[in-house]
């Protein structure tokens, strides 16, 4: 070996040892950063995580707190959305953080996504067994049916479709009055307007036939869950149906019940409380059997409603010349649901807590009517 080549060999020598030396740099520098993402997420993850724990067990303190029947969040189409909305978005605010970094571990966020669906879980089942509690201790003697069956209305009524029963709700009036008359009963000469307009909140503003219907979604999202089969005179208040067209929608539905919601008014503002029209024990038009088994679900309603709601009970009245109840061929009841013309009574009705307070009472009585015999189906 000549000195040149020596020279062109420490050379190469030298330029080897520096290449690996950047290598070893990278490899270095790659390795730390890469940890320090992970490390980042993981920090990411966890805070998340809690605080969507923290917007769970808030949102359930804040609505027992005020002693609000909040429904489940996995079920509700109504009541429960702006609950739902806020669940929704932390865990979906959670998931973003979890998904959108490039360098995230695979693993980890499948990890941190089965923690955050099994704290929904338990935030969902803590909801219905506080639910349950609630209901209980609103109503003594459902909470003794439900304690013997070891369920509510659901499970009593079977899993098979054949032996759900039917529960038609008519949310009192629409959005305009209907000044044509109509018989007001089967075969009778007697001719009655096919529909008032209603009353409407002397505080809230409201016009009864929008707060007849916001109670009667919640009443039918309950019923649906307890296991009932439920059905809906009308759906929104743009609609043009008269008393006697609501009954016989019942009738061709086969309902085994049918629940009529209002609203009351009197001169008097301090008059409040809430009461049923049934029919009278010499009603015309209905049989003694469907008589009796509709003061039954009138009485049953109306102590379910006011155990729930602390309300005054006024009393069932017959409501021999209401139309609806008249063309009915099953029990039905008119529930006067409070006074619009109390202010204190009309902003119960018309917000959302005194909505769900009565919803869950009035569900409390048909589970009740229907513990207590066959629900007398007409005869
Ligand atoms: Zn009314």
């Amino acid at each position: 070996m000549n000195r040149k080549k020596r020279g062109a060999g420490k050379a190469l020598y030298a330029a080897m040892a520096v290449i690996a030396v950047l290598i070893v740099l990278a490899a270095g520098v790659l390795f730390g950063l890469r940890r320090g993402t992970i490390r980042r997420e993981s920090l990411q993850d966890s805070e998340a995580a809690s605080s969507t724990k923290e917007m769970l067990s808030a949102e359930t303190s804040v609505s027992y707190a005020e002693g609000v029947v909040s429904l489940p969040p996995s079920e509700e189409k109504t009541e429960g959305a702006a609950s739902d909305a806020g669940t929704g978005s932390a865990l979906s605010a959670a998931s973003s953080a979890v998904t959108e970094p490039a360098l995230i571990d695979e693993n980890e966020a499948e990890r941190t996504e089965q923690m955050l669906a099994e704290q929904s879980r338990e935030a969902r089942k803590e909801d219905a067994d506080k639910l349950k509690g609630v209901i209980r201790a609103a109503v003594p003697h459902v909470g003794t049916y439900a304690a013997e069956s070891g369920n509510t209305g659901a499970q009593a009524h079977g899993g098979d479709a054949k032996e759900k029963k039917i529960v038609m709700i008519d949310p009192g009036h629409q959005d305009h009055a209907m000044t044509d008359t109509e018989p007001v009963g089967p075969g009778s000469g007697e001719m009655k307007q096919k529909l008032t307009s209603g009353t409407d909140g002397t505080a809230s503003g409201k016009h009864e036939y929008e707060v007849n219907l916001e109670v009667g979604l919640k009443l039918r999202d309950l019923l649906l869950k307890r296991g009932y089969e439920v059905l809906m005179t009308r759906e929104t208040n743009d609609i043009s149906l008269s008393n006697m067209e609501r009954a016989l929608m019942a009738n061709s539905a086969g309902a085994d019940i049918f629940l009529r919601l209002h609203c009351n008014s009197s001169t008097d503002p301090s008059q409040r409380g809430a009461l049923c029209y049934k029919a009278g024990p010499n009603n015309p038009f209905v049989g003694e059997a469907l008589i009796k088994s509709g003061e039954q679900l009138a009485a049953l309603l109306l102590e379910s409603q006011v155990a729930a709601t602390g309300q005054n009970a006024l009393g069932l009245l017959d409501g021999d010349d209401m139309t609806g109840i008249n063309w009915a061929a099953m029990p039905a009841v008119i529930v006067e649901m409070g006074y619009m013309s109390n202010p204190d009574e009309d902003m119960f009705l018309a917000g959302e807590t005194g909505q769900l307070l009565i919803a869950g009472g009035l569900a409390n009585g048909v589970d009740a009517f229907f513990a207590g015999g066959d629900g007398g189906k007409a005869s």
